[in-house]
């Protein structure tokens, strides 16, 4: 089954199925063979090729949920990522990223491009006309990120990619924090969407993954560069992801349900001084998001008031887990200042509204009731 029409958790459950006609089994088989026959077949099976059963159908669901042709599927977000700026950016290009970006997306950006003489600009802000400014002669692609991390900063989809159509740049999103439940940005003129899948499409904390999504020719393009550089999944590791997202629809919306009921309550605690969702009618792009979000995500920061301290607050949860990463169905929660954003000075994070007692909160599937209770305890024990 292929139809993209069909509805999301349909989907989820069925898109790129492989038919076990052996057995009749209800799954997919796990096709585990480096090797294939050549004779006779048009198709030259191989891992790194891309190609083997479970890759292909498993890319085909991921297709299907972001609206688009075709996918491929890496071992991590970062080889998706890597592979798909190689892939468009040659020596004497340039690329424009947004302000905020991925502290991965970050690195590779600044260790990597210089090597290979690949120039690229930060916008300023996140308004069109920000990166309008950014744009060069040179400029080939621009990477936005929306959602932005930590946040929660909203990125106009649509306006950022007709301003690049205009300028025949090509646009790339990472739509990690939003999932294809969420986001479709190919619907709003992306070009090319990219995906941590290590986050909700794995959502149990347990796969390393990347996804890409495009038309089959920029699909195409970022093949021929990633034959060469390596970073497919495992079989093992694909099978388990098309397992794990059977759920996706259900995950993410009820950790969505759950993130605008805890970004609504938090609001109006005493211990919290502001809240950061673009679910809330009092974040300044709502209805930007509302525009282009189908749900508001599962993300969301608060700043702690100034009789609390980050760390201490997080050694009293006892069920919201401190945890680098985020989107499991577990809530989990950080502080950029100590983690994701330390290696910036005190005056960077000031200047970039990132304060130490901001906490970044990944909402799992919990009943809210019990978010709120650890929370609770957590500001009230001494
Ligand atoms: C985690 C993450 C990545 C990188 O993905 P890995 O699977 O860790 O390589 C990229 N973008 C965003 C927004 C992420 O959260």
């Amino acid at each position: 089954m292929k139809d993209s029409k069909l509805g999301t958790n349909t989907i989820c459950t069925h898109v790129g199925e492989i038919k076990d006609e052996q057995f009749k089994g209800a799954v997919s088989p796990i096709y585990m063979s480096t090797s294939y026959e050549f004779l006779d077949v048009d198709l030259k099976r191989y891992p790194r090729y891309f190609n083997t059963p479970n890759q292909t159908h498993l890319a085909q669901k991921i297709a299907a949920l972001e609206h688009t042709e075709a996918a491929l599927i890496f071992s991590s977000g970062m080889a998706a990522l890597s592979h798909m700026f190689l892939a468009f950016l040659k020596s004497g290009d340039h690329i424009v990223l947004q302000n905020t970006i991925y502290g991965g997306t970050l690195n590779f950006v600044k260790e990597e491009f210089s090597k290979l003489n690949i120039q690229y600009t930060f916008t300023d802000g996140y308004e069109v006309k920000d990166f309008k400014n950014a744009i060069q002669p040179n400029t080939k692609l621009i990477h936005i990120e929306t959602p932005s991390n930590p946040l929660l900063t909203v990125t106009d989809i649509k306006g950022v990619a007709s301003l690049a159509k205009k300028h025949n740049i090509l646009t790339s999103i990472d739509n990690t924090f939003a999932s294809p439940i969420n986001q479709t940005p190919m619907d709003f003129g992306v070009d090319i969407v990219m995906h941590s899948a290590t986050k909700y499409l794995g959502g149990h904390s347990d796969i390393s993954a990347g996804a890409i999504a495009s038309s089959q020719k920029h699909i195409d393009t970022i093949w021929n560069t990633s034959k060469n550089f390596g970073g497919n999944l495992s079989d093992q590791t694909v099978w388990l992801l098309e397992r794990s997202m059977k759920t996706l629809g259900l995950r993410v919306k009820a950790q969505t349900k759950n993130a605008l009921k805890m970004a609504k309550w938090l609001n109006k605690q005493s211990f919290v001084d502001k809240v950061y969702y673009p679910g809330l009618k009092t974040h300044p792009q709502y209805k930007l998001a509302k525009s282009q979000m189908k749900g508001f995500g599962a993300m969301l920061s608060f700043e702690l008031t100034k009789e609390f301290e980050s760390l201490d607050f997080q050694k009293k949860l006892k069920l919201i887990k401190s945890s680098m990463s985020l989107a499991g169905v577990e809530s989990t929660l950080l502080s950029p200042a100590l983690t994701s954003h330390s290696l910036l000075t005190e005056a960077e994070r000031k200047k970039t509204g990132i304060s130490d007692r901001l906490i970044r909160f990944s909402v799992g599937i919990e009943d809210i009731a019990d978010l709120k209770q650890d929370i609770l305890q957590a500001v009230t024990s001494k």
